[in-house]
C-alpha cells in the first residue's frame, strides 16, 4: 500500500443556508470536519511535499497515505478550512485561478454560473441566457444536432445549461452573457469577487502556516477547447505568480472542470515545459504512482467519501462543475 495516495478535492466549504446564497451547493464545515475525522482515522494524512518526493522516488508513502486538495481558492477556504487544517496539523493543497487577482477582478465564470443558478433557478437562467442573445443560440443550434434547439429550452435543466455555456457558444459569446446577466442580477463583479475569493494577504498567512498553493490557470477556460497558444497563455505565468505570492519552490497545477476531455497531450507538455510539479485531474480513482504520471493525478471527489457514502443523511458537497 506504500505506492498508492487518496487525493480528496473540495470545492466550496460553508453553511449555504446561513449565506444570501442558500442554493450554492457546499460542504458545510460541520460535515468537513467529520470527513476529516474519518480521513485521519482511516489513512495517514501527508502535504504535497511528501506526495511529490514520492513521485520522484526520494521517499515512500506511508501506508493509506491521503491528501486534501481545494479549488478555486474561495475566501471559503480561509474561513472555514484554514482553521480546522491548522488546529489538526494537516497541509492542505489550494488551486488558484489568477483572473480574480489582476488590476480589475472578475468573478470566473463557471462561478458566474454557479450563483446566477443559485439566484435565478435552473429554468429562469435558462430563459435569461436565451433572451440575451437568441442569435448565438440559433447559430449554434443550426450546426449542431447535438446541441440544444431553442424549443428545449423552456424546460432546461442545470446540466443542459452548463453544458451550453461550457462547451457549445464561443468562449467570448459565453462571457459575454453571464456579464450581463450578473449585472443585472447580482451587481458588480469587482466587489463580489473580492468577497468571494482569497486575498494575498490571506494566501501569504496560509503559506506561512504550512498550506500550499498551486495552479489552475488564468481564467478557467476549459483548456481541450483552446489551441496550444492560447493555452500557453493560460499556463505560463502560474509558477512565477505563486512563488512570488507565497514563496514556495514548487508549484502544481490543477486542471479545471479536470476530466479526461478537459484538456489535452498539448496541455501536459505545456505545464512540463514550464516548469509545474505535478498536476492533478479530477478522474475519480486513487493515485497509483506505478501507473500514474505526474501530470495526470487522479482524484476522489469529497461526496464519493463517508460521511456520504454510509447512507446518512447529508446536504451535498460542492460540485466541480
Ligand atoms: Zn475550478
Amino acid at each position: 500500500m506504500g505506492n498508492t495516495c487518496l487525493v480528496v478535492m473540495y470545492h466550496y466549504v460553508r453553511d449555504s443556508a446561513t449565506t444570501p446564497f442558500p442554493e450554492i451547493r457546499a460542504l458545510p464545515p460541520a460535515l468537513i470536519e467529520r470527513q476529516l475525522d474519518w480521513l485521519q482515522r482511516e489513512h495517514h494524512l501527508i502535504s504535497l511535499h511528501e506526495l511529490e518526493a514520492a513521485m520522484d522516488g526520494h521517499a515512500r508513502l506511508p501506508p493509506n497515505a491521503a491528501l486534501v486538495t481545494f479549488d478555486d481558492g474561495f475566501i471559503d477556504h480561509y474561513e472555514a478550512v484554514f482553521p480546522i487544517l491548522r488546529r489538526r496539523g494537516v497541509s492542505g493543497v489550494f488551486f488558484l485561478a489568477q483572473r480574480p487577482y489582476e488590476a480589475s477582478p472578475r468573478v470566473l465564470g463557471v462561478h458566474k454560473t454557479h450563483f446566477l443558478l443559485a439566484h435565478l433557478g435552473a429554468e429562469a437562467f435558462a430563459a435569461a441566457v436565451l433572451r440575451e442573445h437568441e442569435p448565438a443560440l440559433v447559430a449554434v443550434d443550426a450546426g449542431r444536432e447535438d446541441v440544444f434547439g431553442a424549443d428545449r429550452w423552456e424546460h432546461a435543466d442545470e446540466r443542459t445549461i452548463k453544458h451550453l455555456l461550457n462547451y457549445g457558444l464561443p468562449f467570448d459569446e459565453a462571457e459575454r452573457i453571464l456579464d450581463a446577466l450578473f449585472a443585472r442580477h447580482l451587481g458588480p463583479q469587482e466587489s463580489f469577487a473580492r468577497e468571494l475569493y482569497l486575498g494575498e494577504p490571506m494566501i501569504a498567512g496560509m503559506a506561512a502556516a504550512g498550506m500550499t498553493f498551486g495552479y489552475h490557470t488564468r481564467s478557467h477556460r476549459m483548456l481541450s477547447r483552446l489551441d496550444v497558444e492560447e493555452q500557453e497563455r493560460e499556463l505560463r505565468d502560474g509558477v512565477a505568480w505563486i512563488r512570488r505570492l507565497t514563496g514556495q519552490a514548487r508549484v502544481s497545477f490543477c486542471y479545471p472542470w479536470g476530466g479526461p476531455k478537459t484538456y489535452t497531450t498539448g496541455t501536459v507538455q505545456i505545464l512540463a515545459g514550464n516548469g509545474y510539479s505535478v498536476a492533478f485531474t479530477s478522474v475519480r480513482r486513487r493515485v497509483d504512482l506505478s501507473r500514474d504520471g505526474r501530470f495526470e493525478l487522479p482524484r476522489i471527489d469529497a461526496r464519493d467519501l463517508p460521511p456520504y457514502v454510509t447512507g446518512e443523511p447529508a446536504t451535498p458537497p460542492g460540485e466541480p462543475s
